[in-house]
């Protein structure tokens, strides 16, 4: 139930239209009867500094940002936690009583999804793609003691730069660059596998990797969240792989902002039905 005056949330992006985020987040609000909105805003570049100084002058107690805007933010804010200083980009800022703190919770979300089925500790993990994605989940797995992280991107330089920021975490997680070129297999010792890029999006083209002859027990996981069950995974299951979709990360995302926005760690299955409800309607 909210009140004449309920406390701020919301989402700057652009394009900002078929963003799912606020009917989870609401359903949450309004099934922990926690007295917030949020409210989802298309933001123009140039407008950014204008929307963070909104939000503060409305006492907003939070907010998350999405492309293109997760790095520009850092500028407009008081502080970053850890993982999202060295990652470099914010999904999410908080209202602390030090200012505006910026998190990046994306990789925090995919691990989340990724202990419902393996303990990121000690695992060795091929990540397709050195973009945004990529780059949090990277760190995340190296902040949580992942052993080995390959990073394989076409353009390997992208690559390079997230194995020498992992390295730079220290968490003892060795990484290494590869040069994706064709139809790649993933090395024999994989324990994981992230699909990183934007590649299962309909209308894209498959994600050139090959699970013939993989190890039982591997993981295959994707960040795509619509449609979940992605030609990647499906291909994956058939060779035998476990496979755990983007709508997880989606949703475990959501779950922390909202945990750090109002101590309050939500009800996932009632995120999801309201998830599922806005991406039946999500147009492409
Ligand atoms: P970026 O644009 O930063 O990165 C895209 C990556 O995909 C790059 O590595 C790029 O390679 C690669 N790529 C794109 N097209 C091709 C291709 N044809 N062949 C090979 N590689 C390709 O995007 P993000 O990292 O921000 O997002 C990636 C995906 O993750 C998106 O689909 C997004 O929706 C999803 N996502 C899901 C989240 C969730 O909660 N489930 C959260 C955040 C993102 P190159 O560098 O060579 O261009």
């Amino acid at each position: 139930m909210t009140s004449l005056l309920p406390a701020l949330t919301g989402s700057f992006s652009t394009p900002a239209a078929g963003n799912p985020t606020g009917a989870m987040v609401e359903a949450a609000y309004v099934h922990h009867g926690i007295d917030a909105r949020y409210l989802n805003c298309d933001v123009a570049p140039d407008d950014l500094p204008a929307a963070v100084a909104g939000a503060r002058a409305m006492g907003w107690i939070g907010f998350n940002c999405s492309l293109p805007h997760k790095v520009a933010v850092i500028e407009e804010i008081d502080g970053l936690a850890r993982s999202a200083e060295l990652i470099g980009a914010v999904n999410c800022v908080v209202r602390t009583d030090q200012g505006w703190l910026g998190e990046n919770t994306d990789g925090q979300g995919f691990l989340s999804s990724l202990r419902t089925v393996a303990d990121p500790a000690a695992q060795r993990v091929l990540i397709l793609g050195a973009g945004g994605a990529a780059r949090a989940i990277a760190v995340e797995l190296a902040l949580a003691g992942a052993d080995r992280i390959w990073i394989a991107n076409r353009s390997v330089g992208k690559a390079e730069e997230i194995a020498t920021l992992v390295d730079s975490a220290d968490g003892g997680t060795t990484a290494y660059a590869l040069a994706w070129d064709g139809v790649l297999t993933p090395p024999d010792d994989a324990t994981i596998v992230v699909n990183g890029t934007s590649l299962g999006l309909p209308g894209s083209g498959p994600v050139p990797v090959s699970f013939e002859g993989v190890a039982p027990g591997l993981v295959v996981c994707d960040v795509i969240p619509n449609p979940p069950d992605t030609d990647l995974l499906q291909r994956a299951r058939a060779a035998g792989a476990t496979t755990l979709d983007g709508r997880g990360m989606l949703l475990d995302q959501a779950a922390i902002n909202i945990r750090l926005w109002t101590g309050v760690d939500p009800d996932r299955t009632v995120m999801g039905r309201a998830l599922d409800i806005a991406i039946a309607g999500w147009e492409h």
